[in-house]
């Protein structure tokens, strides 16, 4: 390699900071720089071969560079991790965003993983790897000192969580004639339960006692002269790694089933010993054979004689469960004598020999119990696995993987130290090991989310029928296996009316349709729209944890696949409403707060009713979001839902012109909720803004969807489009407006927009959508003028190019004018859509209600506003906003209401 890979140039800057550290002498990192300098050479090798051919063709790679399929593929699974391969269209499996993003292309990015306690599975490798003792494992979680890290992402590309050599299993098999496959469990050799015929090991082991009887024959037959071990600390219950060097130390060990303890930050106690066994969970095995990659590894790694996988499902951190058992359960540490997991319960001794049982369901978010980054219980590097699951108390199961463990175990048998069972199909211990091994499958190579198939855009720009068509039932079974069901659900909390997400997916896994359809009502009655509108991406999806793999499971879609599915078989599932109060509510718009707020009303016992200014209901679901996004259909559907639970619809009824709120007071309406929204346009402050062929966004697309222009001619109210549309504004409303434009025959249609592509606050996919649609996006440009033609028709934007400052009060970094940028562009139509604003119709008509200075109402946190009988939420709180915002804010306020009306009419119920 001519130029040194980033990642040496990085290690012989900081020589001096390294052999400072004293992790390596002089020699140790000459040959570390020599091995990885060969490593990386073969890696860009291969690269080039790649760019060459433009495509990863491996039978070529190998034989051009005489490499073996190991090699070839594990240098290939690197590059691509490490986002080298972007240019063949392939991304990285795992962490895309952080590794795109990364500041230092060509190496992998320190740190990220090993600082989320989410996703570390404490191995201890990272502080292992790390050349300047720069990670501390503290307290059960790993911590950088950033002053030390010289940035070389050694640790990140050590790191099991980062990514795995997929295919190095299959390898491994090929050559094994005696692998038996299982579904569930992969491939093994052999299948028993065992027990320790060792007395002294059986009293202080936990069930079989396997573990230490297989190392100390192991020790006993000269195989292995060292084994990473872990024991109790010197407090009760807390685990330390340890390296053992003689069977005597062994018992030390017996009995601790602690994985999760930073087992390999031993690693270089052992480095003189050239035979050691490594007893651990799969995540500890995959990282042992992803170091065996990585040659500065590779002397430990060829030293490793023997490995014995722990079933991680019962592995735990201790410190943390010893906090939960004091908080929760309230079991001191000092009364606990011995801890243990049996059929889904974790069991606690205590001192006089009671038992306490609590289901390890309800503990796992404390622990590490078999997360969801590989298949548990197939700790497929390992030589033997072992655990209690599938075994009766006080024995083991043992999985047999490889020809070497096969070896050891049979010596042990020989030895007659380890007296065993066979199991296999049919007997009850292999059918508890395989339901449970399957269910925590994940398949990676079914990693990738499903993708819906859309209109193709040469069509669909001609109709404004709905762009996507919804996930196929086949899509909707395979998303739904993706989902981890985690312990603690982020997408919950993500979502603005914390629909139970992983519980209506696991439903929906189940085939339990209306159970999952009931699952979302019960916190949203408008799924079909919210499933299309919700920008997902920024809400659920972004905190699904599947995400920083690189996909977040497809909510918005399996939320859209059961509404629609619901439609399709033409139910109406309603959810269960409280007895009637008899007390009167009204509900001022019917936009998604009021419909929310309605709803939730409704099934809180109120007899409510909406009032509606147009003939029509849905709000901007219906007069501003086109039919190509959300047919209209589905939104009079979801109207219908609220009509079936009670609710009435008054449409044509302006409140503040034709009643007020006295009036309705008078009609015996006990309290009012205000979601009228804030569909006042704004307006920029340019010449010519008068000039015919200048509208609004607002109006534009209300003749287009509510006057339904764009069925014209079907119905007579068609509107005017020019041959050149130009839209002004970069969030949903422009790409509406565009994009309604173009269905309605524009030739070319231009976006202008005064910030960069990144600050535009429009949904991606929408966006996405937009460009394959032909739309012409121009960032980073501002309208100065509006030029027009004698007869007053407008025929030229004069525009300023921008550049971007420092963030504003948004946070969104702020544009500014370039000198001596103007340009002009032709166009006879100028859509703007830049904003809307609060409209004063109902607001002035109450004087005593407090708005602040842009004419928002004000409320507190529940909705209320300073009238105790008038709540207000949405978009005329807080300004244009999101269809779920708003709806979250009409069922808080529901609530409040019910609260409020509660308090005030409804008198408590005596015993
Ligand atoms: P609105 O939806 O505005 O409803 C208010 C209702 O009150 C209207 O029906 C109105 O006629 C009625 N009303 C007003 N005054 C009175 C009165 N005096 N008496 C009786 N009735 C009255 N959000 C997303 O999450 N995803 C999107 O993709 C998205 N796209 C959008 C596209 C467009 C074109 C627009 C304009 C907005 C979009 N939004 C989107 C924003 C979202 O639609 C709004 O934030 C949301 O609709 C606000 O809901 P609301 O109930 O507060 O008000």
């Amino acid at each position: 390699m001519e130029n040194p890979s980033p990642l040496i140039k990085i290690l012989n800057d900081n020589e001096s900071k390294i052999l400072t550290n004293g992790k390596y002498n002089k020699n140790q990192f000459d040959y570390l720089i020599r091995s990885l300098t060969q490593a990386e050479s073969l890696r860009f090798q291969i690269l080039e071969k790649i760019k060459e051919t433009g495509k990863v063709d491996v039978e070529k790679i190998k034989l051009e560079l005489g490499l073996s399929d190991e090699i070839v593929e594990i240098n290939i699974d690197y590059l691509r991790e490490l986002g080298l391969l972007g240019f063949i269209n392939e991304h990285p499996r795992f962490f895309r965003e952080i590794i795109e993003n990364s500041d230092h292309p060509g190496i992998f990015p320190s740190t990220q993983l090993i600082k989320d306690r989410n996703l570390c599975c404490g191995c201890g490798l990272c502080v292992a790897i790390c050349p300047v003792n720069a990670i501390d494992y503290l307290e059960g979680t790993f911590k950088i000192n950033e002053d030390k890290c010289i940035k070389c992402g050694l640790c990140y590309s050590a790191c099991p969580r980062s990514f795995f050599p997929q295919q190095l299993n299959e390898l491994e098999q090929k050559n094994d004639q005696n692998v038996q496959f299982s579904e569930q469990f992969k491939y093994y050799r052999m299948l028993c339960t065992a027990q320790t015929t060792e007395e002294r090991i059986k009293s202080v082991a936990q069930d079989g006692g396997i573990v230490t009887t297989l190392l100390k024959t192991a020790f006993k037959q000269g195989y292995i002269d060292g084994s990473f071990a872990v024991t109790l600390g010197d407090q009760p219950l807390k685990p330390l790694p340890i390296f053992v060097e003689n069977e005597e130390s062994l018992l030390k060990t017996a009995g601790t089933k602690y994985t999760n303890v930073p087992l390999l930050k031993i690693f270089y106690d052992a480095k003189d010993h050239k035979k050691i066994a490594v007893v651990g969970t799969p995540c500890i095995m995959k990282a042992l054979k992803k170091i065996s990659a990585l040659p500065l590894n590779k002397p430990f790694f060829d030293n490793i004689a023997l490995k014995i996988g722990v079933f991680c499902m019962e592995s735990f951190d201790y410190h943390k469960i010893e906090e939960l058992l004091k908080n929760e359960f309230n079991v001191y540490p000092s009364d606990i004598k011995k801890m243990d997991i049996d059929k889904g319960k974790f069991i606690i001794y205590d001192q006089d020999s009671n038992i306490s049982k609590i289901p390890i369901k309800s503990i796992k978010k404390y622990g590490r119990f078999g997360c969801f980054f590989c298949d548990d219980l197939t700790a497929e590097h390992a030589d033997i696995s072992v655990g209690s699951i599938g075994s009766e108390p006080g024995w083991s199961t043992v999985i047999i993987r490889t020809k070497k463990g096969e070896e050891f175990c049979h010596k042990a048998f020989d030895m007659k130290l380890i007296r065993k069972k066979e199991i296999g199909e049919g007997d009850k211990s292999f059918e508890d090991l395989s339901k449970i091994a399957k269910s925590k499958q994940k398949k990676f190579i079914e990693f990738r989310r499903v993708k819906m198939l859309q209109q193709e855009p040469s069509e669909r720009i001609k109709n404004f029928e709905e762009v996507p068509f919804g996930l196929s039932d086949e899509m909707m079974e395979r998303e739904v296996q993706r989902c981890l069901q985690c312990g603690l659900p982020l997408c919950v909390t993500g979502c603005p009316v914390n629909i139970r997400i992983p519980e209506f997916i696991k439903l929906l896994k189940e085939e339990k349709y209306i159970s999952a359809l009931y699952k979302i009502k019960s916190s949203n009655l408008l799924p079909a729209i919210c499933g299309r509108v919700c920008p997902q991406e920024v809400q659920c999806e972004n905190s699904c944890l599947l995400g920083s793999l690189g996909e977040p499971i497809a909510i918005g879609y399996l939320e859209r696949y059961i509404a629609d599915w619901e439609r399709r078989n033409k139910l109406k599932e309603c959810p269960d409403c409280a007895a009637p109060t008899g007390i009167k509510v009204a509900v001022i718009g019917s936009g998604p707060a009021g419909l929310a707020c309605a709803g939730e009303l409704a099934m809180r016992g109120y007899d409510v009713t909406i009032f509606e200014a147009f003939h029509a209901g849905g709000g901007v679901l219906t007069y501003g979001i086109p039919e190509f996004r959300l047919p209209k259909e589905i939104v009079k559907d979801e109207i219908e839902t609220l009509k079936m639970i009670g609710v009435k619809v008054n449409y044509n009824a302006i409140i503040g012109k034709i009643l007020t709120i006295e009036d309705l007071q008078e009609m015996d309406f006990k309290a009012f909720f205000i979601g009228v929204g804030a569909g006042l346009p704004t307006f920029l402050n340019v010449s010519g803004l008068n000039l015919n062929g200048v509208l609004s966004a607002n109006e534009f697309l209300t003749r287009s969807n509510l006057m339904k222009a764009y069925r014209f001619p079907e119905y007579d109210t068609p509107v005017k489009v020019g041959k050149i549309v130009t839209v002004i504004g970069g969030g949903n409303v422009a790409l509406d407006s565009a994009r309604t434009a173009l269905r309605l025959g524009a030739e070319r249609v231009i976006i202008v927009y005064r910030r960069s592509e990144a600050e535009m606050p429009a949904r991606r996919e929408e966006y996405h959508h937009a460009l394959e649609e032909g739309i012409d996006f121009q960032f980073l440009t501002n309208p100065v003028r509006f030029v027009g033609d004698e007869e007053g028709n407008v025929r030229k934007m004069e525009v300023l190019k921008m550049k971007l400052g420092e963030p504003d009060q948004s946070g969104r970094r702020s544009p500014i004018p370039i000198e001596n940028s103007e340009y002009a562009i032709d166009t006879d139509m100028i859509i703007v859509a830049v904003g809307t604003k609060a409209n004063p119709v109902l607001t002035k008509s109450i004087p005593e209600l407090k708005i602040n200075k842009w004419g928002y109402i004000e409320t507190n946190d529940d909705g209320q506003t300073n009238i105790e009988h008038i709540f207000a939420g949405g978009d005329i709180v807080t300004g244009s906003a999101t269809v779920i915002s708003a709806m979250g804010a009409g069922k808080k306020a529901a609530k409040a209401m019910d609260e409020y009306l509660r308090r005030k009419y409804i008198p408590e119920e005596k015993d």
